[in-house]
């Protein structure tokens, strides 16, 4: 019996509606509704006046227009990245080339690469490259706002997730988020770091995180700690399947997703994969000839 998730599926919103969600901070979210996007990206706008937007979303004229006829007698000066998913990045385009606004990230998207042919998650936006790069550790500030930036691969290798030191607000991008577990998918998602990121989450004291999909996750610590448990969890059962002498990705994924719809498996497939590479590196595990998603597995 797996051990359950405190997620929380409550979000009140309306699509293309600017709405104050706590102090310095404002809400409008995209029509972008999938089974990975939920029900779309929530584009966050931090201050007054001269504002911060997270996540300016995916490249929707209907989302870029609501956002920018919203702030029209505001001044946006920064436009900050979590990651360069299609559901994030691609509306600093439209919205950098209508303001001027400088934009920020860890980088451009790594090599990740889908080799099934089937959507598993948000495609990458590789035209994305910000105009500043940032570190961890680095700040960013502006009026009347300033943010630590905390580099949180695992999701994707240049998700970076941002404090809002004035309210210890932690915008964690898709890396923790209150409706769902994410997806983790090899090349560029990792178990490895994705683990070692919650980690770092647990050894923080951001009172709230706000992920771009969903509802704020106001008791954030127990939520990290079920969603380590979780994968650990997902690790046994593989260390399982290969002892009964299931070797294969696809027959590990009905055997540990029973109340998964299969239109949902290849997705499911991605996060096996990357908890079979996790006990790759630790030397519990081997895959017979080349590593790919179709290979033999074994336990060593
Ligand atoms: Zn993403």
């Amino acid at each position: 019996m797996s051990t359950p998730i405190p997620f929380n599926r409550v979000l009140e919103f309306e699509y293309g509606r600017l709405e104050q969600v706590a102090p310095m901070l404002r809400r409008i979210v995209a029509r972008n509704p999938s089974p990975f996007t939920w029900h779309g990206t929530g584009t966050y706008i931090v201050g007054q006046g001269n504002v911060a937007v997270i996540d300016p979303g995916p490249d929707l004229p209907e989302h870029v227009d609501a956002l920018l006829s919203a702030l029209d007698a505001e001044t946006i000066t920064h436009l900050l990245v979590t990651h360069t998913h299609r559901d994030h990045s691609p509306a600093c385009r439209p919205v950098q080339a209508a303001t001027g606004a400088r934009t920020y990230g860890f980088g451009r998207h790594g090599s990740g690469k889908i080799d099934s042919g089937v959507q598993v998650e948000e495609g990458a936006d590789n035209e994305f490259a910000p105009d500043v790069v940032l570190a961890h550790g680095d700040v960013v500030e502006g009026d009347g706002w300033s943010f630590e930036c905390v580099h949180t691969p695992g999701h994707t290798s240049n998700h970076m997730c941002y404090q809002l030191r004035e309210h210890k607000a932690l915008f964690s991008g898709d890396h923790v988020m209150g409706w769902s577990t994410t997806i983790i998918s090899p090349p560029d998602g990792d178990m490895a770091a994705y683990l070692d990121s919650l980690e770092l989450l647990l050894a923080r004291d951001d009172r709230a995180y706000w992920p771009t999909h969903g509802p704020c996750v106001r008791d954030p610590k127990p939520l990290v700690r079920a969603l380590i448990t979780h994968r650990l969890e997902r690790a046994d059962e593989v260390r399982a399947c290969l002892a009964n002498g299931v070797d294969t990705i696809a027959h590990m994924v009905p055997r540990m997703y029973v109340d998964l719809p299969e239109a949902m498996y290849p997705a499911a497939a991605r996060s096996v994969f990357s908890t079979l590479i996790y006990l790759i590196e630790r030397s519990e595990v081997r895959c017979a000839g080349d590593l790919h998603a179709t290979a033999r597995f074994e336990a060593t």
